[in-house]
């Protein structure tokens, strides 16, 4: 992309007219659902201490190692850009502002990651998420999930399927990663070298690999929950029950370990077929995070709102549908009339009827063509020979009709 003075940085966008009208239909209907689900928004600080990410994401993940935007202040105080919004909320949370132990939080806001810019991979990216704290309750996932739902049908998108799996507790680790590597050692030899290395350092990243060879040998071995504790199982199986009874199938993947080391039990996905290879519209879990002295269980998600956006157009359901238009505009001809007209202008927005007037004495032909661009539903001419009479023309756009009228009935019918 050129660098011109007026473009953004690389993978950031300006978001604007027209387009800005998807983007607060998104926003307004997430409020409503989330105040039905009693959830309370939340602000935090898009900048924080980068030890807050490192220690609750993890300092071996990608999101950490490889993809913030971090920086010194001038008093060398190490921050960083929030990459995602769980730490922030959580942090929070642990400091009392919030209620904190059944503390029910949404947010909305950029999140920024220093990632190779490609489709549906941007360096600042929006989400809308949630967080729930409190103990560990598989029904309590199961209504964060049903939330998601109840969002993504308010927005109008068909066809999201989720994806659910356990990844257990850290107690279950241990016996996690010993199954798993017992299941591959024997065929160890087959797997690429970066695999292999894989399998030494951090062999659940095997469950989620691209690479054809490891896909092949991860499908013949055992699913991870067989290594589980028969509590770690149970978890599971009542969050699946949960759902069933609120009438929302969930497809059960054995392979889905999401990047954060936060998470214990239940971690999902939300994907979505319009959306090509990028094709995850969100990720959610239940976690464990340690602040300060503090642990908080919780469990959340967060929407790629870019990616939200793509899926809904491929619905169907563009921005267009939401621009807002203006019920009426306000030709003027002559300068008193310009006068007048002002005030008209001002009565009418006091009372709720959204208008824009041209502010310049231009020709009439001019002055309708930009009302015609507007949308305006109606248009009001008034110029100075229509003052002296004190009447008004009123013509309806849409019929290509025009009359004159009087101000009572003017008002009327508005
Ligand atoms: P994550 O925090 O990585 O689980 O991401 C949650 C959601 O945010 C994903 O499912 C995407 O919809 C969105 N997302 C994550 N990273 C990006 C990015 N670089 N650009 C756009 N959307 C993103």
């Amino acid at each position: 992309m050129a660098s011109s003075s007026f473009q953004p940085l690389q993978g950031m966008s300006d978001i604007s007219a027209p387009d800005v009208a998807i983007w607060q239909m998104i926003e307004e209907r997430a409020r409503e659902i989330f105040a039905r689900y009693r959830f309370q928004e939340i602000r935090t600080p898009i900048l924080e201490k980068t030890k807050l990410f490192t220690h609750s994401l993890g300092d071996t993940t990608d999101v950490v190692t490889k993809e913030m935007y971090s920086l010194e202040d001038r008093g060398g105080r190490k921050l960083s850009l929030r990459p995602e919004g769980t730490a922030g909320a959580v942090r929070c949370i642990a400091s009392g502002a919030e209620e904190t132990v059944n503390a029910r939080v949404y947010y909305m806001g950029p999140m920024f990651r220093c990632e190779r810019p490609q489709a549906g991979r941007k360096r600042q990216f929006h989400q809308i998420g949630v967080e729930a704290a409190g103990a560990p309750n598989p029904r309590a996932d199961a209504e964060v999930i049903a939330l998601q739902l109840h969002l993504l049908s308010a927005w109008g998108l068909d066809g999201a399927k989720i994806r659910l799996n356990t990844i257990g507790l850290p107690e279950d680790r241990a016996a996690v990663l010993e199954g798993l590597r017992e299941a591959i050692r024997p065929r160890l030899s087959e797997l690429p070298e970066d695999a292999q290395q894989r399998f030494e350092t951090n062999v659940l990243r095997l469950l989620d690999s691209k690479d054809e060879a490891v896909k092949k040998l991860i499908a013949d071995a055992p699913p991870v929950i067989e290594f589980m504790s028969a509590d770690s199982r149970a978890y599971l199986e009542t969050v699946v029950e949960t759902l069933k009874s609120l009438k929302i199938d969930v497809e059960i993947d054995p392979t889905l370990v999401r990047g954060l080391d936060y998470y214990v039990h239940t971690v999902w996905e939300v994907v979505h077929g319009g959306l090509g290879a990028q094709n995850a519209l969100s990720g959610g879990g239940r976690y464990r995070i340690q602040i300060g002295n503090k642990t908080i269980d919780g469990v959340g998600f967060a929407m790629g709102v870019e990616r939200m956006i793509a899926a809904l157009e491929a619905n169907g359901i563009t921005a267009e549908q939401f621009a807002p238009k203006p019920a009426i505009f306000i030709v003027s001809l002559g300068e008193e009339a310009l006068k007048e007209n002002m005030l008209l202008a001002q009565i009418l927005r006091q009372r709720g009827i959204a208008c824009e007037m041209e502010l310049t004495n231009r020709k009439v032909k001019a002055q309708m063509k930009r009302a015609n661009k507007t949308g305006a539903q109606q248009v009001i001419i008034r110029g100075d020979t229509e003052l002296e009479k004190g009447i008004f023309v009123l013509k309806n756009m849409e019929e290509g009709t025009q009359r004159e009228v009087e101000l009572p009935e003017l008002m009327e019918l508005l």
